[in-house]
């Protein structure tokens, strides 16, 4: 009986053992299936990725991908608190002819001077005085109004940060003005009078002509986050002025809308 029992027993284990290890093999096997499919499930995703990109790339025109290529443009460079420029940015600056300029040595970046000059001059011809009274002005420069700013904040009572915060929303922050890229002026004054002007009258029917747009129109504020400045002009060359013209697009917007090869 007791031998018995002991080979029984024997028995038993031996039979667990087979079981745990079949158990083992099917666990082992079905991990071994499900990492399988599970990595070709991603070689998958990614080729289809891939496909659909390539696709994507080929599938536009020409033309698309000439006006892809042109939001890289110098002469469209984005530049607002939200895409400020490098505080080493340089650029090659020309003189405004000296009898559009509030005073001497107002610049403008040298590649579009000449339409600048132009435009005046085209102006002058139709009874219409433009004066520049503001154009390029250094990041070095910008620099000083800022902190001439905050400081006068200071001296009246403000905190630092408190200066700092209210000094950004009368003067721009370092390399967030357009007039830090060279590409863009204010006319004759800074005041909102300036759009019941012939001056403003004229701007809006002929500055597209020489490449220049209303840069923060007054109904585009919520996009550009600046307040309608009716004197402040912007070169980004003929074609996109009266492109932008025709869709009635600010900068941001027209950016958005070339990116995507010229659909809204
Ligand atoms: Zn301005």
């Amino acid at each position: 009986m007791r031998e018995e029992r002991i080979v029984r027993g024997y028995r038993h284990r031996n039979s667990y053992t087979g079981i745990i290890a079949l158990l083992l093999l099917i666990i082992f096997v079905l991990c071994g299936i499900i990492v399988y499919m599970a990595s070709n499930y991603k070689k998958a995703v990614t080729a289809n990725v891939d496909i659909s990109s390539t696709q994507m790339v080929s599938e536009y025109t020409e033309e698309q991908k000439r006006l892809i290529e042109e939001a890289n443009q110098w002469y469209l460079r984005l530049v607002n608190p939200d895409n400020p420029l490098p505080e080493n940015y340089s650029v090659e600056v020309s003189e405004i002819k000296p009898k559009y300029s509030n005073y001497v040595g107002l610049k403008f970046d040298s590649r579009a001077v000449d339409a600048l000059n132009s435009m005046c001059e085209a102006a002058e011809k139709d009874g219409v005085s433009l004066l520049v009274i503001s154009g390029y002005r250094s990041i070095q420069k910008q620099t000083e109004l800022f902190n001439n700013k905050v400081n006068n904040l200071i001296r009246d009572g403000y905190n630092e940060a408190d200066a700092i915060a209210a000094a950004a929303t009368v003067v721009a922050r370092p390399g967030t003005s357009e007039h830090n890229l060279g590409l863009a002026v204010d006319f004759n004054t800074d005041q909102e009078w300036f759009e019941n002007t012939k001056e403003f009258k004229w701007l809006s029917e002929n500055a597209a002509n020489y490449g220049f747009i209303l840069r923060y129109p007054k109904d585009k504020y919520s996009i550009t986050k600046i307040t309608y400045e009716p004197w402040h002009y912007r070169y980004v060359g003929v074609e996109h002025a009266k492109e932008m013209k025709r869709l009635d697009m600010c900068l941001e917007e027209y950016i958005e809308y070339l990116k995507k090869g010229g659909s809204k």
